[in-house]
């Protein structure tokens, strides 16, 4: 039997020297590279448990979480990131699973906590490459994985078990229960997770309910969590900037009913499709107020119907009208819900604003509600949008003047009460932007009463390795590099393409037609320029007066002195000099692609 060499990985990253802020050190990019490269050689074969993040330690999404105990793997989450600006083109972000390859035999499980696509949007592209696995998720959870995956005709059949409050799941070494908790979407759980070890708390993402009078309820799981002593705690970070509670929902749903009441006209609200619960709550105090629904969007749609198949939505049958009978009530008793909140392109609030959606146009005495948090990125699209509503006439509310939304993450004061009810020995931030992560960190070190040296914060793929009486970062990393779905093919675009996009929205594109007389081997006429986005061709005669030339140049000399002409030598020649000669010019870098034709 082999057994593996394993040296004890861990001690230089997280020994913290002064005994203060151990968790703030954290590998050099260059090290890390070749630390990937090892860990195929490794096997746990001791008595730590490892924590391998494969993506949500260092962005918001891509969550995917594994807990390695010898020969025993469970998975939690299997999420999806949305593409920021160093991706152009890129339809969404997937884990890397070049760890587990080779370890598909080990996993016991993938345990969901709730049908943000954050945390099941990989399943599709990801399940059958890890030996299908069983997912185990809430019903509803459930049904919003498998309505994703008819998307996707091509992937493994799902094998999905449904948990609940009482569930006790059992995944080799590991024993998990579950209790609901309180996010925007229904049916979020977090998890007890019992290991050889200890127990493990993962809260999911969460936010406390909160009476009228402002106390939070429904703590009770929680403060069982605080009774069984539990070794670690992994908590949300989202959030972990933003002071004070959150606005209770009893709160937000108040204010949106009395928005609703005051209105005279249309009321359009905008929303995450994502965001059941805002929905599902909007929909009630419409039908409650008698004002016609109609829905527009093809997520928002497809999420109506998750809803209403579940049966979380109980309304009057006419209360839901096909949007192209809103001209047949009165505008005062009309509500209309679309996608759109984030500013995005071609969602239906920014259409209504351009006027070029095809059943509604924003008019004066409409009334337009963004329910939602602004993601990150896409605050000057949502200034335009609001200043284009505003512009037709529209009165705009949104969560900043009015408390018409709550999030569904814990902010300050919630995640300092979680901490302190469920009194964990060792706190591992997770979920969010390093920075975001620390920040929880150093709440769970100065509110928490957690030392310091009982605090990791770690980065994507860096293993963490806990024993009963340590948590400490090693230097070992899996893999974790991005990546990329683009249309319905995974990881085929490399390095390369976006590369090429990157240039291409950065300088723009020069392409140089040239046609060469085989018999002469002379270019005939002048080398046609097709340029776009990079310099404005009639202000810059001169400049393409050069390019011509030195093309026409590179060619000919070429066909003087090489006998055949190697082609693809020229074509390389002229994109090269060209380059540098553009360069040297503008000061910008082109994409150069010259063509030759020969007649
Ligand atoms: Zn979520």
């Amino acid at each position: 039997m082999m057994v593996p060499q394993r040296k004890t990985s861990g001690q230089s990253a997280s020994r913290h020297r002064d005994g203060r802020h151990s968790y703030a050190e954290h590998q050099p990019m260059q090290k890390r590279r070749g630390q990937e490269m090892r860990h195929s050689i490794k096997r746990p074969h001791d008595n730590k448990l490892r924590f391998i993040a494969l993506g949500g330690l260092g962005e918001i999404g891509r969550n995917m979480m594994l807990l390695e105990y010898q020969d025993d793997i469970i998975i939690i989450d299997m999420g999806l990131q949305f593409p920021g600006e160093e991706t152009p083109g890129i339809d969404y972000i997937i884990p890397n699973i070049s760890y587990l390859k080779d370890k598909t035999k080990n996993i016991r499980g993938v345990l969901i906590t709730h049908g943000h696509y954050d945390h099941i949007g990989a399943i599709p592209q990801l399940i059958g490459k890890l030996g299908n696995p069983t997912i185990y998720a809430t019903p509803l959870t459930a049904a919003i994985i498998k309505k994703r995956q008819i998307d996707f005709p091509h992937a493994s059949k799902l094998n999905i078990e449904h948990i609940n409050e009482t569930t006790v799941t059992k995944l080799g070494v590991f024993s998990v229960r579950y209790f609901p908790v309180m996010h925007n979407i229904p049916e979020g759980i977090g998890m007890e997770i019992e290991t050889p070890i200890g127990i493990i708390v993962h809260p999911g993402e969460f936010k406390f309910y909160y009476d009228r009078n402002n106390n939070p309820v429904g703590l009770e799981a929680f403060k069982e969590l605080g009774k069984k002593k539990p070794l670690l705690l992994m908590l949300d970070s989202t959030k972990s900037e933003e002071p004070g509670r959150s606005m209770p929902e009893w709160q937000v749903e108040e204010n949106i009913e009395e928005l609703l009441r005051n209105a005279k006209g249309r009321v359009i609200v905008s929303t995450f499709a994502s965001l059941l619960d805002r929905l599902t709550q909007i929909i009630h105090i419409a039908d409650k107020l008698e004002r016609r629904v109609a829905i527009t969007g093809r997520s928002m749609e497809a999420n109506f119907a998750i809803a209403k198949e579940l049966g979380l939505v109980k309304i009057k049958k006419e209360t839901i009208i096909p949007i192209k009978e809103i001209g047949k009530y009165k505008d005062e008793k009309i509500l209309i819900i679309t996608t759109g909140a984030q500013g995005e392109e071609n969602a239906g609030l920014t259409r209504m604003a351009a006027g070029t959606h095809r059943d509604v146009h924003v008019r004066k005495n409409d009334t337009v509600i963004f329910s939602s948090s602004i993601v990150p990125g896409n605050e000057m699209a949502v200034q335009v949008l609001r200043d284009n509503l505003s512009r037709q006439g529209a009165t705009v509310y949104h969560y900043k003047i009015l408390g018409i939304h709550s999030g569904g993450h814990a902010t300050r004061t919630e995640l300092k009460e979680a901490i302190n009810i469920i009194k964990p020995k060792f706190f591992l931030p997770i979920h969010g932007f390093y920075y975001m992560r620390q920040v929880n960190a150093k709440l769970a070190e100065e509110e928490g009463g957690i030392p310091a040296h009982n605090i990791v914060v770690g980065e994507n793929g860096q293993v963490i390795e806990i024993t009963p009486e340590s948590i400490q970062l090693t230097k070992e990393f899996v893999p974790t590099s991005h990546v990329m779905v683009d249309g319905l093919g995974v990881g085929d675009v490399g390095e390369v393409v976006l590369r090429d996009r990157q240039a291409l929205s950065a300088d723009g594109i020069f392409v140089i037609i040239a046609v060469v007389d085989s018999q002469t081997g002379k270019v005939r006429g002048s080398p046609d320029i097709i340029s776009r986005g990079f310099i404005y061709l009639r202000e810059s005669r001169e400049l393409l007066y050069h390019a011509r030339q030195l093309t026409k140049k590179i060619i000919e000399d070429a066909t003087q002195n090489m006998h055949p002409v190697n082609w693809t030598w020229v074509k390389d020649n002229v994109r090269d000099r060209l380059g540098k000669f553009l360069f040297q010019k503008t000061e910008r870098r082109p994409m150069v692609l010259p063509v030759v034709i020969e007649v």
